[in-house]
């Protein structure tokens, strides 16, 4: 089902939710004996409040039951006055066996999917990502919304929608969610999930093969396009091409288009300026990186995925010293809950200082010239074999230079073996570089910040 996050005071704030929930617990408590309470009112979890029902967890079926059939009233009565003066409480069981209706929808999605992938012998959609699973912020409400729209109405809301932002932000999960709830409301529909690199290897052995017809027939066959990662086919003049004209034809059928890039379509520097204006003729809509309470919220969500339930000041502290993106959160998550239960210690919010101290320590550990590097081209969107090349376009040559001067600030490495890195460069050729990035950052504002985000990133081990 596709999520609207309601009006709590503190937009979608877990930490507004939670508060509610407080002080609905103070008012049950008043009512009912203390083992009722601590059974089924304290061992539940607020998970989400949307439109006019709260959602709650719980983990054993039995309380479900109790609390649905019991004390539902009861719970309405006493978050009224916080959330909506006409509440629905809604009960779910958070580690659920898939009932019969679920698995008989997951199995029809499962040979929906083969089909999908008898097209293609491509990648399947992964389950996980739907938009039920996704939390809704300021961040990406927009392209949450756009996502939405267009799985509601394929082919006629917004064709292609655009989507883009850097790593981990969640793009590949919007593009599967769109994908996933289509196939759950027609099965027979013909997603293909093909990210840039798949199409760029599908039209290159097409070619090669001479069996470009085939090619173009499976791509005519499809019904949702999904290209995640368009990136990589910008800058091959053939395959542009190519994409180009499937683009056209999909479209002119009335299929629809989903595209996921690392950026905006400007800024793929396309050599095919039609496929430009056409990737912006639809919506275009960004992923920027989630504030405080959406981080909180995701790690609250794939907390319960798990089955476990972490206290809310262990959830603002990891939200609050992970800022980079979703995926650096997940990893610091898992490390945790790993911990603890390796441990078998309780979740506390030393155990999580330390746990995430040493998550960062192993990052930062691994902070190499090849790290650097990569961070380097990550930002300025440049391939790392091209920055180690002798090619001077003025981007690559940036990225070699504010690589070779990272390289030296924070690891300390000598002129010669800082060129030995970057292919056989001599030390004069990084002297220079170390040189003019050093005055640069004097001088240029954009250079300063992006040296200074940089450096903030890769000492912090949050790269
Ligand atoms: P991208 O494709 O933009 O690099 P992904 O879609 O692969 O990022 O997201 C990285 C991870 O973060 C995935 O596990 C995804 O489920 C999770 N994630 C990102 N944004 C959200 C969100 N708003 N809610 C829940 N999970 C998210
Ligand atoms: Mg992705």
């Amino acid at each position: 089902m596709p999520q609207r996050q309601l009006d709590l005071e503190i937009e979608d704030s877990t930490a507004a939710l939670h508060k509610a929930w407080g002080k609905t617990l103070e008012g049950i408590s008043t009512e009912v004996s203390k083992p009722t309470f601590e059974t089924f009112f304290r061992a539940s979890k607020p998970l989400s409040f949307e439109s006019d029902t709260l959602t709650l967890a719980t983990k054993t079926e039995f309380a479900k039951e109790w609390l649905e059939k019991r004390y539902a009233p009861l719970i309405a009565k006493h978050s009224a006055g916080i959330l909506h003066p006409e509440m629905k409480i809604r009960i779910v069981l958070v580690k659920a066996a898939p009932d019969d209706q679920t698995r008989a929808k997951r199995a029809k999605r499962r040979v929906a999917r083969g089909r999908t992938r008898g097209l293609f012998d491509s990648i399947p959609l992964n389950d996980k990502f739907t938009f039920s699973n996704f939390v809704v912020g300021t961040s990406n409400r927009f392209a949450h919304a756009g996502a939405s729209a267009v799985a509601q109405n394929p082919g006629s809301s917004y064709n292609p929608l655009f989507i883009y932002g850097g790593v981990g932000l969640g793009k590949t999960h919007l593009m599967q969610s769109i994908g996933n709830q289509i196939l759950e409301t027609d099965p027979d529909s013909k997603v293909a999930y093909v990210p840039g690199e798949t199409f760029t290897h599908h039209y290159v052995t097409a070619i090669r093969e001479t069996s470009i017809d085939e090619f173009r027939n499976k791509y005519r066959s499809i019904d949702i396009w999904l290209v995640d990662d368009v990136q990589f086919i910008a800058n091959k003049e053939k395959t542009e091409e190519e994409f180009f004209h499937t683009f056209e034809m999909l479209h002119q059928l009335g299929k629809q288009i989903v595209v996921c890039s690392d950026r905006a379509p400007k800024d793929l520097h396309l050599l095919d300026s039609r496929l430009q204006s056409r990737f912006e003729s639809g919506l275009v809509a960004d992923l920027k990186p989630p504030e405080l309470e959406t981080r909180a919220a995701i790690l609250q969500r794939k907390a319960l995925a798990e089955g476990v339930v972490i206290p809310e000041e262990i959830l603002m502290y990891l939200a609050s010293v992970v800022d980079s993106h979703v995926r650096a959160l997940e990893g610091a998550l898992v490390k945790l809950m790993a911990y603890s239960s390796l441990l078998s210690a309780p979740l506390t919010l030393k155990l999580a200082t330390e746990v995430v101290g040493e998550y960062f320590a192993e990052k930062a550990a691994d902070l190499s010239p090849q790290t650097i590097t990569k961070s380097v081209c990550d930002r300025l969107k440049v391939d790392p074999a091209q920055v180690r090349s002798r090619k001077r376009q003025r981007n690559i040559l940036l990225a070699r230079q504010v690589a070779m001067y990272l390289i030296r600030e924070l690891l300390g490495r000598s002129l010669a073996e800082i060129g030995e890195e970057f292919g056989g460069k001599d030390h004069a050729t990084v002297s220079h570089a170390h040189r003019r990035i050093k005055e640069l950052i004097k001088s240029d504002k954009e250079i300063k910040k992006l040296v200074r985000d940089l450096s903030t990133i890769l000492r912090s081990g949050k790269f």
